[in-house]
């Protein structure tokens, strides 16, 4: 059997309450791993950068295996801009080459810099207009029931890009889940960690890892999904929440 583990933490008041969000972490895992994975989340969110987190939500639920579907890793593409501005440009210069029209792009970057406080997932355009699509507000859409089919070639397969660490095993998975998802043709993400300026555009099977995308110090961060016009709305959120998903590194051999 495989379980379902989410984690969800935030500070003074539970998220319910208006609490400040501190952080979360989706894992799809065998039984004997579980345990483990709810220490490291414990620890996580009491020791992260946007501060002590003193409510924390631990969700754990059994997963039909014949549910899971195996999908394939994008491939990684580093880009280290020169300057904030000159990460933005690339990354709006990506989504418009994969057919985002400059209004959703435009709509997306205010949604996300106009921000008064970081969201807690993902907010859906529509990727010709730029609407939004789901009702979420400050929330947004949270993905889950994501995982690696195998660790350790995974982190194998990142390091030899040059890349490790949490931050990008996570990025790399749930960008590889909305990117085969039903009517998502790219996805724009920037941290709400302080310190992690990179972000990233994934389109077209690439990873298009940027940095910088935000400014140090800044709490604020976000997901956008650009959406296909005339994609069933239920059918893509209840894939995103819901549909346990396993990412194979050595599906379609992407990267190196
Ligand atoms: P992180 O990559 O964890 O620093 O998160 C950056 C932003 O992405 C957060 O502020 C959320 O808005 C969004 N986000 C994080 N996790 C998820 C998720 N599981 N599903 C959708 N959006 C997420």
């Amino acid at each position: 059997m495989l379980y379902s583990v989410r984690m969800r933490s935030a500070k003074d008041r539970p998220h319910e309450k208006g609490g400040k969000h501190i952080s979360g972490a989706e894992r799809l895992l065998e039984e004997q791993a579980v345990d483990e994975a709810v220490r490291q989340m414990i620890r996580r969110a009491r020791m992260h950068t946007r501060g002590k987190a003193d409510f924390i939500s631990i969700k754990i639920e059994r997963i039909d295996r014949n549910k899971v579907e195996e999908i394939p890793a994008l491939a990684f593409l580093d880009l280290q801009a020169g300057d904030l501005a000159d990460g933005r440009r690339f990354a709006k210069q990506q989504l418009l080459t994969c057919g985002i029209s400059k209004q959703a792009v435009d709509k997306a970057f205010s949604l996300l810099l106009d921000l008064k406080d970081n969201m807690r997932g993902a907010a859906l355009l529509e990727a010709e207009t730029g609407e939004r699509l789901d009702a979420f507000h400050m929330r947004g859409v949270r993905v889950s029931r994501m995982d690696v089919k195998d660790e350790a070639g995974f982190a194998c397969w990142i390091k030899k890009q040059g890349f490790e660490g949490l931050h990008v095993r996570e990025a790399a998975v749930l960008a590889a889940k909305v990117a085969a998802a039903p009517g998502v043709i790219a996805e724009l993400c920037w941290s709400d960690d302080p310190q992690y300026l990179t972000g990233y555009v994934a389109a077209q099977g690439v990873y298009h890892r940027i940095t910088p995308l935000k400014s140090f110090g800044d709490e604020r961060g976000g997901r956008v999904f650009f959406v296909r016009s005339g994609t069933e709305l239920n059918k893509l959120v209840q894939y995103l929440q819901e549909q346990p998903v396993l990412v194979n590194w050595n599906l379609g051999k992407q990267g190196k």
